[in-house]
């Protein structure tokens, strides 16, 4: 075993990791680690765009975006997250610019901006140009820039090194973080990771669900690891379901696709948002759009031979305006579906795409140890992360600006706290329990595959836990997530080696997924309302009397939560500023 000091250790090198690392980085002594080489996150993936208040192309401001917010997210966003965020959003895009980001400009050589669901003028009287970006790759656009300023400032990169624990060292009858264990993919060892400071920024868990806009890698083992020691998770239930994936597939064809102009249509070639969002239409918020089109579906209005799909039709725009701002994600649609978006509507349905919930934070990013106190030297920010800036939906283009603002304020707070704080000592059985995981994956005879456990998980979340949820479908969950984490204890693995043992950590990831899928499932079943991307069948409308409140889950082996074994359900309060909770109406 090695065992490496820094002051600032930081897991994750998307988005969120890279700018809490050029903080980090210029003040103190700081190490990434990450389990993919950084430029290949997820965040790279992102098509759209960040949001914030310019005004470079029409009136807008800070205030109209954080209320945009906060009812975008129906009103479970803790309130000064979002200021902060709306505020800082103008710096955060214009730091990028001075790093090199090429931003789409407008003729007057200006930060183009453009149109997303949920973005208005005014308090909801009309769209609003608020995004920037760099065609439909801003994401990547974002990695890259990063990346070299991380080089620029010498943060050094442990590449593909997984994070399996976090270890916590007693200080006065109080358990403290003092470094991370890590995996190396190459050679198979498990290095520690002694830090004064550690900041998760490891990511989402799409992977939990199989139609998914999500990469292979996103199963969510920070908010795993969290949860395993101790910590609780805010707000599981909630998973935003992204309307447009190619039909089939869940592949993201961007939202900047209808902010362009690009309309829904059902199989009467009705543009049937106009019903369900009569002033903003098509560009209502997600979880309203997602539905809706899988009503449509329900009722029969549905495309295809299944009449399974609903269509995204582009054909009323010019095609050099499509190649301009749409590049990338009609050319998905060419390539994975065969259609031709310059003439032919693509079929889109809904795909499971954020998690609004997380490890729970203050706006410092700091992370809470439960319902009212945070750990000092421990901060998480983004998909993580639950700050709780999206509430119970995220916006479009908020998630690449939540990244950059709460990224750049973890970076800074760890690298403070750790001018000051002692390194703690690590405990001599720091590694015990990752070694004990291995050695049970490595060593089962058992008849069970990875592979097959995982596809059955994430089928049953498809089937019970999307867009639609009843209290009858999410105990099916449960039943099937509790039979499949009986058989995770017999499986077996084919590689025994120890380099690039993909196998093995596939295994591990699996176990992330299970538990994660729990809690989801568990809260979800907890929150007798609808609200956001969690819609209860059974319990239609939202009930801000008895839930305007964020879950808080933790693992606990004495806890009955109903019937469910093994889970603990707290509350915590929405912090509010200025915003009463409204009919929420587009
Ligand atoms: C297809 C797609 C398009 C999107 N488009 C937009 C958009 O236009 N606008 C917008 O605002 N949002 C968009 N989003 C959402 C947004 O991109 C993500 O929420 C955001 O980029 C997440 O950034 P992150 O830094 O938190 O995590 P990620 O970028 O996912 O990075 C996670 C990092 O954690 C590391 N990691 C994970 N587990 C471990 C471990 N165990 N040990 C070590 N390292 C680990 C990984 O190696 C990786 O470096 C999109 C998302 C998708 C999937």
């Amino acid at each position: 075993m090695q065992v490496h000091k820094y002051d600032v250790v930081i897991v994750g090198a998307g988005g969120a990791g890279m700018r809490a690392a050029i903080e980090a980085g210029q003040r103190s002594r700081t190490a990434v680690l990450t389990k993919i080489y950084p430029t290949r996150s997820h965040t790279g993936a992102a098509q759209g765009g960040m949001c914030a208040a310019l005004a470079n192309v029409e009136e807008d401001n800070w205030e109209w975006h954080t209320f945009d917010t906060i009812k975008g997210g129906d009103y479970l966003v803790d309130q000064d997250a979002a200021e902060v965020m709306a505020k800082e959003a103008i710096d955060a895009v214009l730091d990028l610019e001075k790093m090199g980001l090429p931003f789409n400009r407008t003729p007057e050589g200006r930060i183009d901006q453009r149109r997303f669901g949920g973005h208005t003028r005014d308090h909801g009287k009309s769209p609003v140009r608020r995004a920037c970006y760099a065609a439909d790759r801003t994401g990547h656009m974002i990695l890259q820039t990063l990346y070299q300023n991380c080089v620029k400032h010498n943060v050094e990169f442990y590449n593909e090194y997984y994070v399996l624990d976090l270890i916590m060292t007693e200080v006065d009858g109080v358990r403290r973080p003092s470094g991370v264990v890590s995996y190396d993919l190459a050679s198979g060892e498990i290095h520690v990771f002694q830090a004064k400071s550690i900041v998760f920024a490891s990511g989402g868990c799409g992977k939990i669900f199989k139609t998914t806009s999500n990469a292979h890698t996103l199963t969510g083992d920070g908010m795993a690891i969290a949860l395993r020691s101790g910590l609780p998770l805010e707000d599981m239930e909630f998973v935003q379901f992204h309307p447009t994936g190619l039909a089939g597939l869940g592949i993201l064809v961007s939202e900047a696709a209808r902010g362009e102009g690009g309309i829904l249509r059902n199989s009467e070639g009705e543009r049937f948002m106009e019903r369900y969002a009569p002033t903003i239409k098509d560009l209502a918020p997600r979880d309203i759009v997602a539905r809706s089109m899988a009503n449509e579906v329900r009722e029969g209005r549905g495309c295809g031979p299944n009449k399974d799909y609903v269509l995204l039709d582009l054909t009323h725009l010019e095609p050099a305006h499509i190649d301009a701002k749409l590049p990338d994600i009609t050319e998905f649609a060419r390539t994975y579906l065969g259609v031709e978006p310059y003439t032919e509507p693509v079929p889109v349905f809904p795909t499971a795409h954020y998690a609004m919930g997380g490890i729970p934070t203050n706006i410092e990013a700091e992370v809470f140890r439960n319902s009212e106190e945070t750990i000092p030297g421990l901060y998480a920010a983004g998909e993580v992360a639950c700050v709780s800036v999206h509430g119970s939906n995220r916006l479009g283009t908020n998630s690449l600006l939540d990244i950059n603002v709460f990224g750049r304020r973890a970076g800074i707070q760890a690298a403070q706290y750790a001018a000051t704080a002692e390194f703690l000592p690590i405990p001599d059985d720091a590694t015990e329990r990752t070694e004990a995981l291995l050695e049970l994956m490595r060593s089962g005879h058992g008849e069970e595959k990875v592979g097959v456990l995982r596809k059955e998980l994430q089928d049953v979340m498809d089937a019970d836990m999307q867009v639609f949820r009843t209290a009858k479908t999410i105990h099916s969950a449960l039943d099937k997530i509790a039979e499949l984490e009986d058989r995770y204890t017999r499986i077996a693995i084919q590689d025994q080696g120890k380099r690039f043992n993909l196998d093995l950590l596939e295994a591990v990831e699996l176990g992330f997924l299970l538990e994660l899928a729990k809690v989801m499932a568990v809260a979800a079943l907890h929150r007798e309302e609808s609200r956001g991307g969690h819609f209860r069948e059974d319990f239609p409308d939202r009930d801000d009397e008895n839930f305007m409140k964020h879950s808080m889950a933790y693992l606990d082996p004495e806890a009955e939560t109903d019937s469910v074994a093994g889970i603990r359900l707290e509350t915590k309060p929405v912090i509010f500023t200025r915003y009463e909770p409204m009919e929420r109406k587009y």
